[in-house]
């Protein structure tokens, strides 16, 4: 079996490709850069449902919640 990875392939960026739907352009998205996995399904940076509400990350409020002393860090 060829030790290869077809990158290209539609399987390979299925379900890694930004879904967001852009109405005015008819079309997905498509960006398969810096996608992550929403409840809404894959999104890119720029479509992720914080982002499209004009809200912060939701993942930079962790920090808060796992707040490291600050006196630790020199
Ligand atoms: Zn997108």
């Amino acid at each position: 079996m060829p030790d290869r990875t077809i990158a290209s392939s539609p399987a390979a960026t299925r379900g890694r490709a930004c879904r967001y739907w852009i109405a005015r352009e008819a079309r997905r998205c498509g960006t398969t850069s810096g996608v992550r996995p929403y409840i809404a399904g894959p999104r890119c940076p720029r479509h992720t449902p914080a982002a499209l509400a004009g809200q912060p990350e939701p993942g930079n409020t962790l920090h808060e919640h796992n707040a490291f002393p600050k006196e630790a860090t020199a």
